[in-house]
Parts: structure tokens; C-alpha cells; sequence
């Protein structure tokens, strides 16, 4: 029998499926379907629910097709600019960080202790972001440019004192950040005032804040000193996006005076991709650290008083306070944050300077060239070309050599130049223009934009990996540090750590994919655009519903993404009073998070003891809010990993009164080929591609969230951010489209019968440990026929009032056992969700049952006072082997502490390279970029 994708992708085969269905108490996976799930929204048959999918193809069929994909597209030369250039990613980077899974399948890093080398990579990224931009305190990581730029204008109007709901901005933005900053402004009141700034002076009147960036889309370069000094006397504060690679050489708006700073770091070495992904960033001063958006990384020790890092200021996301919340953003950008930080530690200040020399003098050069018609004197790489009537014939005779420039109206032209710029490029431009190339040297031309006087990247982080070997070792230092899918199964519930497959990773570098531009000429696209059609043809039909926008580039996107079309379905119809959104208490906080950011009031329906939805709760809040209810957000299954039987009627009650129901899809791993939320009931719903659909977490991001919608609410999708009024969610249409061939490929490698079998394996796999570890760790929840779906909560709250064991104990102690720690107090504080996908043979199962259960014996010698509480190897957990030498002054021994089932068990040590982190002593003496020298010293 020839093994197909699926069977390497599922874990258990045959055998071992049927195994564990004997564990479980059902015969086969289809009795398993019809035991675990309501009888009401169960499809028959993948063949019923996923007719339209192609059949199943191998990897290298796959591969084949997605080739001949790429190879249709045309990879010009992308001279257009827009917070989108051509970037050359140093191979050493491509091979050891983008294309490794050491990297690529990390998880967030809420484990700090196994997560040491990526919180390493991104305290770089932050302090590369905060050098550059003259400011004190950057995150990392931002979704792209034009959603930092709305989480900028949010937090000037937080942060401020102004009473003003307006902002300005000025007129040379780039179009799609202008779009997207309409968006977000529009369902929070805020109006936006546009005016050109350039001239220093302010438009009558009050306002909270003021956007300007840096060099403006035109190319133009301002010194914004004048406008922030009179935005502060008038009681505004001031943000600036500003491009990296120019501030190298220009003075910085931290150094002009900026509150806040935002904008890409997209050309530092990661592809164009058709528009993503790409990391976003965000800088404030020290006053605004604590109203910053998104992960912030500090320095903080651990409990042997050792340098350690971890995500600062929060368990979990810190502005994600449900409806008191500030932003939505969880998953972020993460690899590409460390692509980005890591090609500026392998260039380092002389090296981008030199870059950016080079840049710019490709474009003086061009400026040179095209002698007298250009619009801006003061420009770093692009250049403005005023060319009367003559725009459409110029980028038509630049596309014929290859070229792409930007047209801005028929008697513009914009062009800019990048790291790929050549000499022959520049020269193929004038041409275009029917002009020579200038006498003057490209190389000599002198740069009078240099005003930058400060120093930057000074620290070790990008001082010491300029060469290729000591950047490979760097790499395989840190990632030797992290627990990622190549060493363990990371049983996380809600985040699906499934396989992320070699075949759908390959094509993402393919330049017919990653060096496309977002906005090139339809016809350059042919077949990413067919890849796209493909995959949002393939989701409806997973899904049930009618439409899907692959725009959102994060689960959190796509629910702002939905809950808008339902907000803006309401008001067309006249219900401009439905402004309430019920979410059970079970919701995952960006739920209420992307509710409040759509100003919808959340009201919160309670959970019955079962841990469902409490209809009786549901009926009461609809009758109070009967003519004011917008809709209900429900995660199905829910959060509790249960499959709830009444959901159907759930969609009805709230239908009758006039509202819709959105379906956060997160959980769709446990639905894909059995029942489809567009046909039970969903009017909406999110999915995540980085959960069900194989786009590997990177440590924190990308993702990407499509939304779903039914016929009725699909004119209300996010449209093209090029375009004003689009409500576009993203500063690209496709969103991160270069890594949707991942998605593209799962499906098309599964096929129908594949995926259904997946699904169902996920649940017989969660199961399976449900009832494995039932006895040691009770499952909090299960739905009817005593099953769980593909995710179990175990509940220590007993455990823990009996033995004064944390679930924090068990979770560092797993990495003890060289496992990763299951998603620790969500959704309920004292419990462990355990998911363990489809993608974990009975052998990893079993390895981290027998683990769990040698766990619950410690528990149960500190419970029978052997170990005391302070002092047991699971409070000493995790350990190092630097806490090996010297003294030993611990109630058990060395031995138990670091090989717990003995020096012969065949599983590979990981070795965690700091002890347990004090998150308290780092959010006191917060500390968000690479500690000082001096710090080395000591
Ligand atoms: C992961 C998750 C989200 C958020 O997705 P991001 O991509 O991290 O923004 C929303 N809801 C649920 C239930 C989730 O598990």
C-alpha cells in the first residue's frame, strides 16, 4: 500500500488509531463523529461536506502545481515603493532561520524558560527599533505598518490629555496606511483632518493627535521639529512612521521630538511577498511603555539570580483586558521580527549605512538624470517625477524593460530605489524616461540628507555576528535554547501545534512568491491570484459559508474584520441602535477586545457548571437588550473543548431577536470535514491558517485570519487598501499572502477524505489523553457520552488547594522532561488545556501521558510531606546544569531534578538554560532593550 501526505501528516496509524479508539470506548472513527458530536449539525460524510475539493496529490504533485503557480507570475523589478521594497535576506538567514523549523514552529513564548533564544532575538528587535528611532521603548511586534499606524493614533488619544476626538494628519501618508487609519477611526469617533503639513504650520482648531511620516509617499523628506513643537503647545501628541533603512542616515523623530513612532521593517531582509508577512513596529517614550500595544520583551532574573527574558507587563497579552481593552493584537509577527533583527546584526551600523548610501545615491542618481523634473530636493530613495501628461507612457516603457514604477497621476511618476538597485536599473529608468544616464557616478554622488548625528547599534547583538560563521553559530545558540515541534510535541490548547510540512513550506522563497510586489500590476500576479481564488474557494466550502477575505493577517484581524460587516450590516439597515455584543465568560479576550474596538458594548452571558453557554443567561440578556443586540461572539466547540449540543439553538435565539452570531473559528480543527459553522447557524467567523491550517506559529507570528461570511453580510469584506472608504483591515489585499501557499498546499495534499480523518484523528488523539490522565488530573469539562473534542482541560485547582502545587510547577517541571507545557490557566485559572492534534504518533501520547503521571507522583510525595512545598522538584523546576555544580542543598536529589525517569530513558534531554523567571522583579524594573556593557561585566 503507498503511504499518502496524509498518512505522514496524521500521527497514528491504523493500528495505533484503533488502539486508542479502544481507550476511548468507540469502534471507529465514524462512531467516534457521531458520539462526540450534536446529531444536528454533523455533515454525513467528507464527501458531502467537502465535494468541491480536488483530490488528494503527494508532496511532489504538489509541488509541481504550486511551481508552475509561481513560475506564471513576473518577478520584476519592483521600483514602487510604498513601505514595499526589494530586499536581499543574507542565504545564511534564509537557510538557518526563515527555512528552519528550529525557528519557523515555536510557539509564543509564554514559557520563558524554554524560550530563551527567541526572546533573545526579539529584545534585539526592539532595541534595533529603539536606536533607530530615537525613541526609549519598542514592542515586537506590529502586524504591518498601517495597523501600527491605528494603534498609534489609539494610544495618542490614550495616552494624551486632549479632550479633541480629532486627528491630523498629514497629506503624505501612504495611501493604505490613510485607509486603514479611516477604518479603525470611523467606529470610535475620531475624525480625521488631512492637511500638508510640510510647511510647519497647524490647521485652525483642537487635536488629540498628529500623524506625519518620514519620508512622506511622495519620497519627501521634512524635518518635523516645527510641526511637533506647535502639535505639544496645542495639546496634541505626535507620532511618525518612519522608514528604518533612512534613518540610518536622517535625524530620527525620536530626536525631533516625536511622542511616538511607527512603520515596517519589512527591507530589512524580509521578502515582498505580494505584501506579507512583515513586522510591524511601534516606539514610544518611557511615559507611554505601559500603553503599548502588542509583546514587549524584558529583562528580568531568575531564581538563581541570572539574567533572563520574558514578555514584560503581562501573563498574557497586557491591553487585552477584554472590553476594557486597548488593542486586539496577539498574534504578531514574530519570525519576521527576528529576520529583521537579525539582518541587523549581521550588517550592523556600517553595514545598513553603507546600504542606505547606497540607496540613496541610486536615487540622486536617478534625480540627477532626470534633471529638473523632479518635485522633492530632499529625498532618501524615492524620487518624484513631475512629467506632463506623459505618466501612463513612462511606466509603460519602464514595465517594457522590466520595470515597475509607480504612476500617481497621469503627469507623475514615483520610483524608488532599494538594497537591489542597480546601476543598469537606473539607467533602464531613464531610458524610460528617454533621458541618459547622468555623467555624474551613482557611487560618488554625494548625500546632503545626512543629518543624522547619533549613534546606533552600538550594543554586542550587532556588533559581533558580521561574519557568516559567527551569525550560523548565533543562530544555532539561541534556537538550541527554545523547545519548538522539532524536539516535542507542544500540546497547547486553542493554538493547534500541529505538523507545519517540508512540502508547504518549500514554495514560500520561491521569488515567483516571496518578490512580488502588493501592489504590481494585476497582470505580474496571475498565479498568486489563482492560488488565492483556489484557497478562498476551498475555505467557503470547509467553512459553509459564501465568501472569505484572506486579508486579515491575524486571527484578531479577522474578528475586527467580522464584527465590523455585522456593524456595518446593522447601520445600512437603519439599526443604528444595535450596538451590544453578548460573549460567553469562556471567550478568548481578543473576542471582547475586537468588540470594543468596533464600539460595540460587550455584555458577558454566563457558563452553566458544564461549562457551556447558560441559555437560560442568554434568554434574559437578549430580553434586556432586546432592540440594542448587535450580535453574540461563541467559539465552537468552545473554549472548554467541548462540542455544545444546544449551539443550534443558541444561533436561533439570538437570530429571533435580530441579531447575528459570529463563530470564532479559532477551534475549527475539531470541525473541518464533520459540520460547518456556515450551516449551523454562523452568520461569520474567523479562521486561523496558523492553527487548523499549517502556517507554523514562528514563535508568536505570522498568522493569518481569514473572515467568512454568508451572502448577506459580503459586501461588507474588507476591500483594497489602496482605495479610500474600502474599509480595508490591512495595509495589503491579500494580507500576507506569500504564505498562503502553506494553506494552499495542506488541502490540496489532504484532500477531502485526508482532512476529514485528520479532524477526526485530533479528537480520538484528545480524547485518548482525556481518558489517560482522567484519573491523575480530573477533565474539567466534557459534553454528552462523557467526550471531550479535540482539547481536554485538566483541572489542578484540588490538587493545588491539597498540595500547594501550581499548575506553574507542572508546567516548568515538564520541561524537566523535556516536554513543552500545555496552555496553562486559560480558559480557566488553575487548569491545563491539552491539545494534541492529529499530527502526534501513540508514541509521543504515550510519552507525555507517562510523563503527566510520573509528575502527579511528585505531586503526590510533596502532598504526603516527603518534599516540602517550597522545596520539591517541582518548585525547583525548571533545571539547569549550571544548577548541577557546587553546592546541592535540596531535599531530592541531581539525579530526580534533571533525569527524572533516569539516565536510561530514551527520551533527548532538554536542557533549559535558565531557572524559573521572576516576571514580577522584571515588571518593576522594566528594562526593554539589550542591557548594557556594563551588565556583561558584572
Ligand atoms: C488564537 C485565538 C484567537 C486569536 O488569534 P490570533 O491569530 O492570535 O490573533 C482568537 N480566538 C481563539 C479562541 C483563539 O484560540
Amino acid at each position: 500500500m503507498t503511504r499518502s501526505f496524509a498518512d505522514r501528516h496524521i500521527g497514528p496509524d491504523r493500528s495505533e488509531l484503533d488502539r486508542m479508539l479502544a481507550v476511548v470506548g468507540v469502534g471507529s472513527l465514524d462512531d467516534l463523529a457521531t458520539a462526540a458530536l450534536p446529531a444536528s449539525i454533523l455533515d454525513d460524510s467528507a464527501e458531502g461536506a467537502l465535494a468541491a475539493l480536488p483530490p488528494a496529490l503527494s508532496e511532489h504533485e504538489a509541488l509541481t502545481e504550486l511551481a508552475a503557480l509561481a513560475h506564471s507570475n513576473t518577478v520584476a523589478t519592483s521600483m514602487i515603493g510604498l513601505g514595499y521594497y526589494d530586499t536581499l535576506t543574507p542565504p545564511v538567514l534564509v537557510r538557518n532561520l526563515l527555512e528552519n523549523p528550529a525557528w519557523y514552529t515555536a510557539y509564543t513564548p509564554y514559557q520563558p524558560e524554554i524560550s530563551q533564544g527567541r526572546l533573545e532575538a526579539l529584545l534585539n528587535f526592539q532595541t534595533m527599533v529603539s536606536d533607530l528611532t530615537g525613541m526609549d521603548v519598542a514592542n515586537a511586534s506590529m502586524l504591518d505598518e498601517a495597523t501600527a499606524a491605528a494603534e498609534a493614533m489609539t494610544l495618542l488619544r490614550r495616552a494624551g490629555r486632549s479632550s479633541s476626538s480629532r486627528l491630523l494628519v498629514d497629506a503624505d501618508l501612504f495611501p493604505q496606511t490613510r485607509t486603514v487609519l479611516e477604518t479603525r477611526a470611523e467606529p470610535l469617533g475620531i475624525e480625521i483632518v488631512e492637511a500638508d503639513l510640510s510647511g510647519g504650520e497647524l490647521p485652525e482648531g483642537d487635536f488629540f493627535g498628529v500623524l506625519v511620516q518620514t519620508p512622506g509617499a511622495s519620497g519627501r523628506i521634512v524635518d518635523w521639529t516645527p510641526v511637533i513643537t506647535a502639535a505639544h503647545e496645542r495639546g496634541a501628541l505626535v507620532a511618525a512612521g518612519a522608514d528604518l533603512l533612512a534613518l540610518t542616515l536622517v535625524t530620527p523623530p525620536g530626536e525631533q521630538g516625536a511622542d511616538v513612532c511607527f512603520g515596517t521593517t519589512q527591507r530589512f531582509g524580509v521578502p515582498l511577498g505580494f505584501g506579507g508577512p512583515h513586522a510591524g513596529y511601534l516606539a514610544v517614550r518611557t511615559a507611554h511603555a505601559r500603553q503599548l500595544p502588542g509583546r514587549l520583551v524584558g529583562v528580568s532574573v531568575d531564581a538563581d539570580g541570572d539574567r533572563a527574558y520574558r514578555l514584560a507587563l503581562q501573563t498574557r497579552e497586557q491591553h487585552i483586558r477584554r472590553e476594557k481593552a486597548t488593542s486586539n493584537i496577539c498574534t504578531a509577527q514574530v519570525l519576521l521580527a527576528i529576520v529583521a533583527a537579525m539582518y541587523a546584526s549581521y550588517h550592523g551600523a556600517d553595514g545598513l549605512r553603507a546600504i542606505a548610501r547606497r540607496v540613496h545615491g541610486h536615487a540622486a542618481a536617478l534625480a540627477a538624470g532626470l534633471d529638473g523634473a523632479v518635485v522633492h530636493d530632499t529625498f532618501f530613495d524615492t524620487v518624484l517625477a513631475h512629467v506632463p501628461g506623459g505618466a501612463e507612457a513612462v511606466v509603460a516603457k519602464a514595465k517594457s524593460r522590466g520595470i515597475n514604477l509607480r504612476p500617481v497621476d497621469a503627469d507623475h511618476v514615483a520610483i524608488a530605489c532599494d538594497e537591489a538597485t542597480t546601476d543598469a536599473h537606473v539607467a533602464a529608468v531613464l531610458e524610460s524616461f528617454g533621458t541618459a544616464l547622468s555623467s555624474e557616478n551613482t557611487a560618488t554622488v554625494a548625500a546632503p540628507i545626512e543629518t543624522r548625528t547619533s549613534a546606533y547599534l552600538t550594543h554586542p547583538a550587532f556588533t559581533s555576528y558580521h561574519t557568516e560563521t559567527a551569525m550560523l553559530r548565533y543562530l544555532r545558540r539561541l534556537s538550541d535554547k527554545d523547545i519548538a515541534l522539532d524536539r516535542s510535541m507542544i500540546p497547547l490548547g486553542s493554538c493547534t501545534m500541529k505538523l507545519n510540512a517540508t512540502a508547504e513550506m518549500e514554495p514560500i522563497t520561491w521569488p515567483g512568491f516571496a518578490r512580488v510586489h502588493p501592489y504590481a500590476p494585476v497582470e505580474d500576479a496571475p498565479g498568486l491570484l489563482r492560488l488565492i481564488a483556489d484557497l478562498e474557494g476551498w475555505l467557503s466550502e470547509i467553512t459553509g459559508y459564501d465568501r472569505v477575505s484572506l486579508q486579515p493577517n491575524a486571527g484578531s484581524q479577522g474578528e475586527y474584520a467580522g464584527l465590523l460587516a455585522i456593524r456595518r450590516y446593522h447601520l445600512d439597515r437603519g439599526d443604528t441602535h444595535r450596538d451590544t455584543c453578548l460573549i460567553p465568560s469562556s471567550a478568548h479576550g481578543t473576542n471582547a477586545a475586537s468588540a470594543a474596538m468596533v464600539g460595540l458594548r460587550v455584555e458577558v452571558v454566563k457558563c452553566r457548571e458544564n461549562g457551556d453557554v447558560d441559555l437560560d443567561d442568554l434568554r434574559a440578556k437578549i430580553a434586556d437588550h432586546a432592540d440594542r443586540l448587535a450580535c453574540i461572539m461563541i467559539t465552537y466547540p468552545s473554549t472548554h473543548g467541548v462540542y455544545e449540543h444546544e449551539v443550534a439553538e443558541l444561533c436561533a435565539l439570538v437570530h429571533d431577536a435580530g441579531g447575528q452570531v459570529y463563530v470564532d473559528g479559532a477551534n475549527l480543527n475539531a470541525l473541518v470535514g464533520l459540520a460547518r459553522p456556515g450551516r449551523f447557524g454562523g452568520d461569520v467567523s474567523h479562521l486561523n491558517l496558523h492553527k487548523t491550517f499549517c502556517i507554523p506559529h514562528g514563535g508568536g507570528g505570522p498568522g493569518v485570519g481569514p473572515v467568512a461570511v454568508r451572502e448577506h453580510l459580503a459586501k461588507y469584506l474588507p476591500g483594497d487598501p489602496l482605495e479610500r472608504g474600502s474599509h480595508a483591515v490591512s495595509a495589503a489585499k491579500y494580507g500576507s499572502a506569500s504564505i498562503l501557499p502553506i494553506t494552499w498546499a495542506y488541502i490540496r495534499m489532504m484532500g477531502a477524505a485526508g482532512l476529514r480523518r485528520a479532524t477526526l484523528s485530533a479528537i480520538a488523539s484528545a480524547n485518548y489523553l482525556a481518558r489517560r490522565l482522567d484519573e491523575y488530573f480530573p477533565v474539567l469539562y466534557t459534553g454528552e457520552n462523557g467526550m471531550v473534542a479535540h482539547e481536554c482541560i485538566l483541572d489542578l485547582r484540588e490538587i493545588t488547594k491539597r498540595t500547594g502545587v501550581t499548575v506553574d510547577d507542572v508546567a516548568k517541571r515538564l520541561a524537566d522532561y523535556g516536554f513543552h507545557a500545555p496552555t496553562m490557566s486559560f480558559p480557566v485559572a488553575g487548569t491545563l488545556m491539552v491539545e494534541p492534534t492529529e499530527s502526534e504518533n501513540l508514541a509521543e501520547l504515550d510519552d507525555f501521558v507517562e510523563a503527566m503521571i510520573a509528575i502527579r507522583a511528585e505531586i503526590d510525595r510533596v502532598g504526603a510531606g516527603e518534599w516540602p512545598v517550597e522545596d520539591n522538584p517541582l518548585r525547583g523546576a525548571p533545571h539547569t546544569a549550571a544548577s548541577l555544580v557546587g553546592d546541592w542543598n535540596h531535599p531530592y536529589g541531581r539525579e530526580i531534578a534533571v533525569y527524572p525517569r533516569g539516565l536510561a530513558h530514551a527520551r533527548a534531554k532538554v536542557w533549559p538554560p535558565v531557572r524559573r523567571i521572576d516576571g514580577a522583579f522584571g515588571d518593576r524594573n522594566l528594562v526593554c532593550s539589550c542591557p548594557p556593557l556594563e551588565a556583561y561585566a558584572e
